[in-house]
């Protein structure tokens, strides 16, 4: 049986809800306020870690440890709305209940918000757990350790594992955890990108036609 791993930003909603962009603006104040930035410079400066170090925030734990403080950063990046983001999504949970074996789900964020967007969205219940960044010990995917724990804690091996994450970054790693590695993705990709992952889909949705047969006949 294969034992699903979901992102949660970007995968299980649309970027187009507009909500992680709000999220985006609230981090970026939070680095202007925290460190005095400019809107530019925290721009910049989230680029670079981002780049560097997988996350915002590991990036932020890495060159101002006195200025990390994880569950604030947290409390104040998601101190968002939902409801004026997100509704009920019954095909988001036709979709998921379709997909054989235990879902998890595998976010860089924390748990509480996981859990918020999940009950908005109407999927809460249909999820074994959540594997959140505190429960990797702040090891943010795409670091192997990330994906270590997450093996360890849902009691699962590398090879039944199915990674589905709209970051390529993210989906790259998975594949070379030996994963099966689903990237969302609704642009044309780049030949390198697709060779990097197993499976290409331009949304959640997809994943019952597109990806559970090749899983299941890989396991
Ligand atoms: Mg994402």
């Amino acid at each position: 049986m294969p034992v699903w791993f979901l992102d949660l930003d970007g995968t299980l909603y649309a970027d187009a809800t507009g909500l992680w962009a709000v999220i985006s603006h609230r981090i970026n104040l939070y680095l202007q306020q925290r460190m005095g930035l400019s809107a530019a410079a925290a721009q910049q400066t989230r680029q670079r870690w981002v780049s560097t170090y997988g996350t915002t925030l590991r990036g932020l734990m890495a060159e101002h440890p006195h200025l990390a403080d994880p569950a604030a950063y947290f409390a104040f990046a998601h101190d968002v709305p939902l409801g004026k983001y997100l509704q009920p999504d019954p095909r988001l949970r036709a979709t998921l209940l379709q997909l054989p074996g235990a879902r998890w789900l595998f976010t860089n964020a924390d748990a509480p918000y996981a859990r918020r967007v999940l009950r908005t969205l109407g999927v809460e219940d249909v999820f074994a757990g959540v594997v959140d960044i505190f429960a990797t010990g702040l090891w943010p995917k795409p670091k192997p350790r990330a994906y270590h724990q997450a093996l360890a804690l849902s009691h699962a091996r590398a090879s039944e594992a199915v990674l589905v994450d709209d970051r390529w970054e993210n989906a790259a790693a998975a594949h070379r955890e030996g994963w099966y590695a689903v990237w969302v993705h609704s642009h044309t990709a780049a030949p390198a990108r697709r060779d990097a992952v197993d499976a290409v889909i331009p949304a959640i949705y997809a994943l019952p036609q597109q990806v559970v047969q090749q899983v299941q006949s890989e396991g």
